[in-house]
């Protein structure tokens, strides 16, 4: 009579990994984002006062970000980036491509909103 005791075939030892992705960004590659969004921010300020069209609550948007973009980068300087203002814990780098100055995590954010 043979074991019965094997490994489970359903379960693939990589089942959970979603890619070879670090839970965290480098400091380049933080960096790299950051720059993107405050040129991209700033690229849009500039096409909307070139549309010459009176202020909104668009061009405050803008600027509210790129405040944010300088004290992420800030951060950065300091070796806090990435770390969620409100909890401490690491904002995840999913979260971090996507929106490069985020304070909080998504926990956080949705606790605080
Ligand atoms: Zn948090």
């Amino acid at each position: 009579m043979t074991s019965s005791v094997r490994k489970d075939p359903a379960v693939p030892p990589d089942a959970h990994r979603t890619g070879p992705r670090p839970e965290r960004l480098t400091d380049d590659e933080a960096r790299r984002h950051l720059d993107h969004a405050r040129a991209s921010r700033l690229a849009q300020l500039r096409a909307l006062a070139a549309a010459g069209r009176p202020r909104t609550g668009r061009e405050a948007a803008i600027e509210r970000d790129l405040a944010r973009i300088d004290e992420a980068a800030a951060r950065l300087d300091e070796g806090t980036y990435g770390t969620c203002l409100t909890c401490a814990r690491p904002v995840p780098a999913e979260r971090l491509e996507i929106l490069p100055y985020a304070r909080t995590c998504v926990a956080c954010l949705r606790r605080t909103a």
